[in-house]
């Protein structure tokens, strides 16, 4: 006869059932995901002000008499908006894609297999497997417990764990709370077990509810609230000056009739605002932002919070585990001691102490040596497990006890500090051992003490590890080498003005000497779990300006390190991986968690998952924060740079006495520049590989402002000089000739448009001359297509019958090369500051 219920713990669903049912029930999602409309996407666009006011200007064309040029304004204005759209789908692409990437998941067993699956896809009926650290994402029946205990404070505010049992094996109980199902929203502390799902969704005790539906609402990052009230003091300006260059335009035509006066003011009122509003800005963030994350994932770090992306670049102090982040987590034994020179006995001993099924690679390190001396599992794990002695951070022991070859024995191992006061023995005895211990932790080995116990009976089983009286085996030294990288990035570190602090649960020696290999500085000074629970919080933030290691914390420290460094004025960036990590991973600027080896919760708690572990990646997480905001600041000078010339042209014309038809810049052409810039933002500079010194330099102050005045001194030189080159260029031509505007113009927008380029190259890097700037972008096919893109543009308006309808005109071969050499020295003036300064730094 089957057991149905046996088969389905080995069987799950079939895929087919789990689709079937998945159309039935739907996601196992609190709020289902909405889809923003195409056509509402488009209407949002256009609503922006910027985008009134081309249309605006585009219906003002259309309607008072020209509706050519308002037809082709309004082509133009639809490539705005199309580049704009574009955009912000590829830019929602790539949050969603990110979205998906650090999306929780969940092991169940389907098809007969164990598989990983979203949390999301799981459907009642699914057979899903929970262990440790993980966050359940639905509520179900429990077919199979094991040492299960669960936290289910989100739901009924005990802070007590709660062991859970097998469902049919407990006394049925009234309790709304069943100790024989699992709820979602609650966290597995400790065991593991099967379950059956029965509710998903929003149909959980946990949606029912309500709680964390109402997500909360996405609020600014620092760096769009920067923009956003910059974009406000420009968009004030602009409609204050708005009003003058109309009312001025107005006046200076007195010979035209009413209408066309006040047709020609606004336009040119609207010219000069299209010019000064940087509805740039915000769209510069959200595509550098989103597409610095998406490199980011490209190289195994996942960001899970976009405005992480701005702090990262600011990060000051880096606290790492040791185990496994800072070293490779493979450990080996590599030396055993015992005092009577009874080696035996430690190493069986030692395989006792270890659990039956090791995952730990410290245990697994322990069972593999048990067996390189002759002592297999089968003889270890032969005998029956009476009862153990589990392991938790504060104790830092553990034991079992055994009936093993027809006696009983207590077998423990744990840190040596803790072993040594549950073994009996002589002052000399005690000596010889510390002296041991001494030794080889300061070869940088993980120590740990055996000791074993031979009660006379069952009833004679100590209840606690702490009431036992054990005779001491000896002690085993384990290494686990650090990352062979990881010395290199820790100078890459301190190059770059941020501190690596070290925080283990190993002892103080083990840890100096590591960190003595690794080269880090300071590594005499230790800070113990003990003396921090002595300390005042006060005394920490002294202590911690100086001492970079812990030794000997437990998860809950961690806390209070952040928040010391934090006092302190830190931007502080934390990993962790077990489920008590999370509160400081949650307060940390950047909480980092493994892909690896942690635990859902703290992947859930983190801004930042590391999906290979490794510290160097980390570091290089670090230096593209930094290069991103450095982008964002040279696109941000850059359209301030590249404005100056536009708004002054058209703010200087009318008080010129320009009439309105020869105009340097007519709204057509403005859009036209618009259609040149915004790629050249979010394609060119975003695409800027990192400043040679990138990771030289302290951290940015994080209070710093994105403008810094140097930036705003820079834009404003280089943009002065190009509207002087270009305008007066105009100008000149207009005096010469001034029944030849279109040529005037044409010379004025080819300078503009071929200095764009220009100050591309010259302001993608503060220091690197431009030869080396276009070496190092040679190979970027991007930056070669927008290069050539432009320049094949600009020969086609000049050339093409499309002239005469831009109201431009075809110049010569010698006009063209004289508006190459123009565009040339207006930008390339900036070369020689770079070369002074320079001089200055050596
Ligand atoms: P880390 O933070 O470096 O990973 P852990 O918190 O894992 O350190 O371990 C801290 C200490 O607890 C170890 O140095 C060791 O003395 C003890 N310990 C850890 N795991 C075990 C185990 N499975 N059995 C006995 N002792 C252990
Ligand atoms: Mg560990």
């Amino acid at each position: 006869m089957t057991n149905p219920k046996k088969a389905f713990l080995t069987q799950g669903l079939t895929t087919e059932q789990a689709l079937k049912l998945q159309e039935q029930f739907g996601r196992n999602e609190l709020t289902p995901q909405k889809k923003q409309s195409f056509i509402r996407k488009v209407l949002h666009t256009i609503s922006e002000p910027m985008f009134l006011l081309l249309l605006v200007a585009a219906a003002i064309y259309f309607f008072l008499g020209e509706p050519r040029d308002g037809a082709i304004m309004l082509i133009f204005v639809v490539g705005v908006i199309s580049i704009d759209i574009v955009q912000e789908w590829k830019t929602d692409q790539t949050l969603n894609a990110l979205k998906d990437l650090s999306a929780p998941h969940v092991q169940v067993i389907r098809d007969g297999r164990l598989q990983t699956i979203e949390s999301a896809n799981l459907v009642p009926g699914d057979l899903m497997m929970i262990a440790e650290g993980v966050k359940i994402p639905a509520d179900g029946v429990i077919l199979d417990a094991n040492d299960l205990c669960v936290d289910e404070s989100s739901l009924t505010g005990e802070a007590e764990g709660v062991w859970k049992v097998t469902v049919g094996k407990s006394e049925p109980s009234s309790d709304y709370w069943r100790k024989d199902a699992c709820y979602a929203g609650t966290l597995v502390t400790q065991g593991s077990a099967a379950v059956q799902v029965d509710k998903i969704g929003a149909a959980t005790e946990y949606g029912k509810i309500g709680a964390n539906v109402a997500s909360a609402p996405e609020s600014p990052t620092p760096l769009q609230k920067q923009t956003g009230s910059l974009v406000k003091t420009c968009s004030i300006i602009a409609v204050v000056l708005f009003a003058l260059v109309c009312i001025f335009t107005y006046f200076d035509l007195p010979d035209h009739t009413f209408s066309a006066r006040i047709i020609e003011s606004i336009l040119s009122g609207i010219t000069l605002a299209m010019a000064m509003i940087p509805e740039e800005f915000p769209v510069i963030l959200t595509v550098f932002l989103s597409m610095g994350a998406w490199r980011l994932a490209k190289r195994q770090s996942l960001v899970r919070k976009l405005p992480s992306v701005e702090t990262l670049g600011a990060v000051s102090v880096l606290c790492v585990d040791k185990t496994g982040t800072i070293t490779m987590n493979q450990m080996s034994v590599q030396d055993v001691w015992a005092p009577a020179g009874d080696t035996d006995t430690l190493i069986e001993t030692m395989g006792l102490a270890c659990e039956t099924n090791a995952y730990d690679p410290m245990e697994k390190a322990m069972i593999a040596y048990c067996e390189e001396k002759g002592v297999g599992t089968d003889h270890l794990f032969g005998g029956t497990l009476i009862t153990e002695y589990a392991f938790t951070n504060e104790l830092k022991m553990m034991g079992h006890v055994w009936r093993h070859d027809g006696e009983i024995l207590i077998a423990a191992k744990g840190s040596p500090e803790r072993i040594l006061t549950i073994c009996t023995l002589s002052d000399e005895e005690r000596k010889q051992a510390e002296n041991k211990i001494l030794e080889l932790s300061s070869q940088g080995l993980r120590v740990i003490a055996v000791g074993i116990g031979k009660p006379a009976g069952e009833d004679t089983i100590p209840a606690a590890i702490t009431d036992c009286k054990l005779t001491l085996c000896g002690l085993v030294g384990l290494a686990d080498p650090p990352r062979e990288s990881v010395k290199e990035d820790i100078s890459r570190c301190t190059k770059a003005g941020i501190r690596v602090v070290m925080i283990t649960g190993d002892n103080g020696i083990t840890a100096s000497s590591i960190a003595k290999q690794i080269g880090m500085p300071n590594s005499d000074r230790i800070i113990t779990g003990d003396e921090l629970n002595g300390m005042s919080d006060e005394e920490l933030c002294r202590r911690v300006r100086d001492v970079s290691i812990f030794s000997r914390v437990i998860p809950e420290h961690k806390m209070r390190i952040v928040r010391a460094f934090k006092e302190n004025g830190e931007i502080v960036a934390m990993t962790g991986d077990g489920v008590n990590d999370a509160p400081a991973l949650k307060y940390a600027d950047i909480g980092i968690a493994m892909g690896k080896r942690g635990s859902e919760v703290s992947r859930e708690a983190a801004d930042l998952i590391l999906m290979d572990d490794n510290f160097s990646t980390i570091v290089d997480t670090i230096r593209d924060g930094r290069r991103i905001y450095d982008n964002i600041r040279k696109a941000v000078g850059y359209v301030f740079t590249i404005h100056i010339p536009i708004a002054f042209s058209a703010l200087l014309a009318p008080f010129l006495g320009i009439s309105p038809a020869c105009l340097f810049l007519l709204p057509l052409h403005v859009v036209l520049l618009e259609l040149i810039i915004d790629p050249t933002c979010s394609i060119v500079l975003e695409r800027q590989p990192a400043e040679r010194n990138i990771m030289e330099r302290k951290p940015r102050d994080p209070n710093e402002k994105i403008l810094t005045r140097g930036i705003l001194l820079k834009s404003v030189m280089q943009g002065f000089v190009i509207f002087a080159t270009s305008f007066g260029t105009y100008f000149t031509f207009l005096q010469q000739n001034s029944e030849n505007a279109s040529l005037a113009r044409t010379m004025g927008l080819s300078i503009l448009m071929i200095a764009n380029l220009f100050l591309v190259l010259v302001n993608s890097s503060n220091r690197d001359f431009i030869f080396q700037s276009i070496h190092r972008l040679a190979k970027d096919k991007v930056m070669w297509a927008i290069l050539f893109g432009t320049i094949a543009g600009l020969l086609l308006i000049l050339y093409s019958p499309l002239n005469s309808i831009l109201k431009l005109a075809p110049l010569t071969i010698g006009q063209f090369f004289l508006v190459i050499g123009i565009s040339a020295v207006s930008v390339l003036w900036y070369e020689a500051v770079k070369g002074i300064r320079s001089i200055r730094r050596t």
